[in-house]
């Protein structure tokens, strides 16, 4: 298991959803962007808390997912996406 944060920055966020083949928590939000949903995922139940700071969206995982939110990090053109082990 391990403790990570990860964020989707909005302004740079084009709505190019490359993220969401990668990883299934990034969903289409109603503006056209992407946001984080810990349901999003059909497969595994949803679990992480998700937050809203200046705009941007912060989720908070505990799981084993982390190298999939990396995936979904890597291929985002505009690098709208960080994601960052954290102490638990
Ligand atoms: S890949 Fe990046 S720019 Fe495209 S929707 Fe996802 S976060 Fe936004």
């Amino acid at each position: 298991m391990t403790t990570y944060e990860v964020t989707l920055k909005k302004d740079p966020c084009d709505g190019i959803f490359a993220c969401l083949t990668r990883d299934p928590r990034f969903i289409e939000d109603d503006d056209g962007l992407a946001t984080i949903d810990p349901d999003g995922d059909p497969v595994y139940d949803g679990d992480g808390e998700v937050r809203e700071v200046d705009g941007d969206v912060i989720a908070t995982f505990d799981d084993d997912r982390i190298e999939e939110a990396r995936q979904a990090a890597a291929a985002c053109p505009t690098n709208a996406i960080v994601v960052e082990e954290v102490d638990p």
